[in-house]
């Protein structure tokens, strides 16, 4: 009779694992929480849902996506459709400018101070509660013409005039 040592049974326990390790097939790829996490947040955020993740006027400028090459930030979707919008107008010999685009909880604050709260005839939205803030609106510099066609095209690309007494406020709906 054949009695093992302690290495020949360690190397026949290695052996059997190796069988059922072969039998089970290969070992699944260990999940990664924190890639998976961060491409939910990259969808997230190519849907444009910052509603959900951050506070008004308080999304950071990495959130937000940039007017073609204008120096303005909105929400991803805003802005694509806004860059859109602005070479339509090109086209068309319509000059449209941008006054004003994102604007942070300072400066909405500011802007209230400056400019009164639009409930009590100012032009300015209660702090916290701008669309603005949620990168959705923007203030745009308009002639005639301009204005003229940003009513007649302005709504194929999402953006409508959504405030009275505000002709230059222009809000995107997606
Ligand atoms: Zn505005």
């Amino acid at each position: 009779m054949r009695v093992e040592g302690i290495t020949g049974i360690a190397t026949r326990m290695a052996e059997i694992r190796h069988q059922l390790a072969a039998f089970a097939g290969p070992p699944a790829a260990p999940a990664s929480s924190a890639s998976s996490a961060a491409s939910f947040a990259t969808a997230l955020e190519s849907a444009g849902s910052l509603q959900g993740r951050y506070e008004n006027g308080r999304i950071p400028v990495t959130a937000l996506a940039e007017v073609g090459s204008t120096g303005h930030r909105l929400a991803a979707p805003a802005a694509t459709a806004l860059t859109s919008l602005l070479k339509a107008a090109q086209r068309d010999g319509v000059t449209i400018g941008i006054t004003d685009s994102y604007r942070g909880y300072d400066e909405q604050v500011d802007l209230a101070r400056r400019k009164g709260l639009y409930s009590q005839g100012g032009l300015a939205a209660k702090p916290g509660t701008s669309d603005h803030g949620w990168g959705l609106a923007v203030d745009l510099d308009l002639d005639a013409k301009a204005q003229a066609w940003m009513r007649a095209n302005g709504s194929r690309y999402g953006f409508t005039e959504n405030t009275p007494r505000e002709p230059w406020h222009w809000k995107f709906t997606a």
